[in-house]
């Protein structure tokens, strides 16, 4: 294990340094990801951002995003990169098997690990964590880490402050989920002054869909919806033709659960794709509805009280069915 002093003291030279985040990178993946990468390389580090997967196109105008390395498309070189590693910082997740294969790379490697993130439930593989489940956003947890501990707000410059906005706004709905607490409010002010242009970050996340995705979105809402209202509950099932018609890329799919839940009686949506491996499933809740605990009992999966994810074997239809066989098990709490 480090402490913060022997951390700094490991950071006060150029090092070799990687930095890798989940399967899918969201856009607090990415933004804590390439925020702490924007500071890191004013420092003089050697540093690289390695996704195991892709991520969404709506983030690919991030600072630092053309340095960014797919260890899915770049098995080689991201192998090595892990191996010759002095530091290896794991964000926005805290657990390797949420890396696929580069879980067995980063595990194996002697480098150093440090894990900020805001998951619950941590597993022992890290040997310095920023760990917080009160926090928004890893990218809130990355801005703690570089002001309160390692105390370079100078280095909060504007490529640094744009990334960090954007994992800020993403995880937490735009400002709008329970744990967006005025602490939040504070940084994300501290990050506009910085040059986070705030109007501008959402213009681009928000504002960037096809022509595509957005019919696919009126298919989804049109004929893919299911109402339970017995249990408080809406289901999107979309099967991988419905995919392959309207040519649906990653990315596409975040944030059609969000319309399910907005329905006023609805207190649990869930958002589930079949994909070519398997079939995913995203799941939000209202209020105090224990969204993750679905996941984790029941689809090798976990994530956040409001937000959380798994998947499963089988066809779409039985997924979809052992979905609503779990229903009854929390019809008390859904009908609160
Ligand atoms: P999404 O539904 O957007 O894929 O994920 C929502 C939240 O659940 C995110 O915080 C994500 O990290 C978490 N999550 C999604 N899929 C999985 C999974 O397979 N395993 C775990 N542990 N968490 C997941
Ligand atoms: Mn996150």
């Amino acid at each position: 294990m480090l402490d913060l002093v022997q951390l700094k003291e490991l950071l006060a030279s150029p090092k070799k340094i990687v930095i890798t985040t989940h399967h899918k990178p969201d856009g607090d993946a990415m933004g804590s990801s390439l925020g702490l990468y924007n500071y890191l390389i004013q420092l003089g580090h050697h540093t690289t951002v390695i996704t195991p997967t892709d991520y969404p196109d709506f983030l690919a105008w991030l600072p630092g995003n053309e340095e960014v390395i797919i260890y899915a498309e770049q098995l080689e070189k991201s192998a090595e990169l892990i191996a010759a590693a002095d530091i290896i910082f794991c964000l926005d997740f805290n657990a390797l098997s949420r890396i696929n294969e580069m879980g067995v790379l980063v595990g194996d490697s002697s480098a150093y690990k440090i894990m900020i993130d805001h998951h619950l439930e941590p597993a022992d593989f890290d040997d310095y964590r920023h760990w917080d489940i009160n926090a928004c956003a890893a990218a809130q947890l990355v801005y703690d880490f570089i002001v309160n501990q390692l105390h370079r707000p100078d280095l909060i410059n504007k490529d640094v402050a744009t990334c960090l906005y954007t994992g800020i706004m993403t995880d937490s709905a735009s400002f709008r989920l329970p744990n967006t607490s005025s602490t939040v409010h504070r940084i994300v002010a501290d990050l506009i002054d910085a040059g986070a242009v705030n109007y501008r970050i959402h213009e681009l996340v928000y504002n960037s869909a096809s022509e595509n995705r957005l019919r696919f979105l009126g298919h989804c809402l049109a004929n893919c919806l299911e109402v339970l209202p017995e249990y408080n509950t809406a289901i999107i099932a979309v099967n991988n033709t419905d995919l392959k018609n309207f040519d649906v890329n990653t990315g596409d799919t975040e944030g059609v659960v969000n319309y399910a839940l907005s329905m006023s009686s609805i207190k649990l949506a869930a958002f589930i794709v079949e994909r070519s491996d398997r079939v995913k499933l995203s799941l939000r809740s209202k209020g105090e509805f224990p969204a993750n605990e679905i996941c984790k009992k029941y689809f090798d999966g976990g994530g956040h009280r409001n937000a959380a994810g798994g998947h499963s074997e089988g066809t779409l239809e039985q997924v979809v069915e052992k979905f609503k066989s779990i229903l009854p098990e929390y019809k008390k709490l859904l009908k609160q």
